[in-house]
């Protein structure tokens, strides 16, 4: 068995990526499982020096050590390359010149998520409107989706359904800027990883279908999903390697051990009575999905301040 961390480098790691990093090490080694690391690093835009390193270093003073040498995207372009290929060949890959404006005009429906759900404005464009608005803007590459509904039972969150058309919509597979997609990515690299468990927040919930219909459409396997809930700012909102909410560097200056920050992440989680220092060694063989929270965990108040 064959569980994964797949952070992006884009800082330094807060108390809600450390808890997810937690719940995925735990389950993946109380089945005796292989913990792999991957380093999601495809948008340079977001790339911060000394970031991966000190990632590392972090999930190691954690105890949350992982198997051989981290995944590392930037070097596996031709393989993203390959896979849409393939793709191409099995549905209509189109360029979509649309703007952030345009995907976000009023009327258009919203996902769950909260992301507008494409029209399909680009999806007819002829050869010739093409050469004409490819001469002023790159186009992003987008896939067509079909009307099928895709459903998956989620080892936390339960039977999942969603149809890809109404509910999701053609998306886009290669930005305009050329970076290829999370969702094309996540997909060829987990299965060339190997990958039998993905453990990520239920923010990802509504991105799994669309997962696992280019996983068919590429033939490769589906992992199993466990979808946890999130840690969330008191007033609600996620927290953000920008504003520096609780980060890594933070944590460290302030809390007294790692085994105080493992003991506080295992109680928000459910699965220690108190936060009281452990070692996340120590609570593997206990673990199980039957006893994480389901509602997200509120920082109400944040520890060691
Ligand atoms: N890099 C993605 C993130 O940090 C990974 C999501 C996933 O685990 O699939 O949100």
């Amino acid at each position: 068995m064959r569980g994964r961390f797949a952070p992006s480098p884009s800082g330094r790691m807060h108390l809600g990526n450390v808890f997810s990093a937690l719940l995925a090490w735990l389950s993946a080694r109380s089945q005796d499982g292989e913990f792999l690391l991957r380093l999601e690093d495809l948008d340079e835009r977001c790339q911060n020096p000394g970031a991966s390193a000190r990632l590392c270093e972090d999930l190691q003073w954690l105890g949350l050590t992982w198997d051989g040498d981290p995944m590392v995207q930037t070097s596996r372009t031709g393989v993203y390359e390959k896979a849409l290929e393939v793709i191409g060949k099995r549905a209509q890959l189109y360029p979509c010149f649309c703007s952030r404006a345009d995907l976000h005009a009023a009327s258009a429906p919203h996902a769950s998520d909260g992301t507008p759900i494409y029209a399909g404005t680009c999806r007819g464009l002829t050869t010739e409107e093409v050469m004409e608005r490819s001469r002023n803007r790159k186009p992003a590459l987008r896939v067509a989706v079909p009307y099928e509904t895709v459903s998956f039972d989620d080892i936390h969150c339960g039977h999942v359904e969603q149809n890809l058309a109404r509910e999701c919509g053609d998306f886009v597979l290669r930005r305009s800027d050329g970076v290829f997609a999370y969702q094309l990515v996540v997909v060829v690299d987990d299965a060339a990883l190997g990958i039998d468990e993905v453990v990520r927040g239920d923010d990802l919930l509504s991105s799994t279908p669309r997962q696992i219909w280019l996983q068919k459409l590429l033939g490769l396997p589906t992992p199993a999903y466990a979808h946890h809930p999130l840690l969330l700012a008191a007033d609600g909102r996620r927290l953000s390697k920008r504003e520096h909410d609780c980060d890594m560097g933070w944590i460290r200056e302030h809390a007294d051990s790692p085994e105080a920050v493992i003991g506080q992440l295992a109680a928000w989680a459910g699965l220690i009575m108190k936060p009281e220092p452990v070692a996340a060694e120590e609570l593997v063989e206990e673990f199980n999905w039957s006893r994480v929270r389901k509602d997200p965990v509120i920082l109400t108040a944040i520890p060691w301040t």
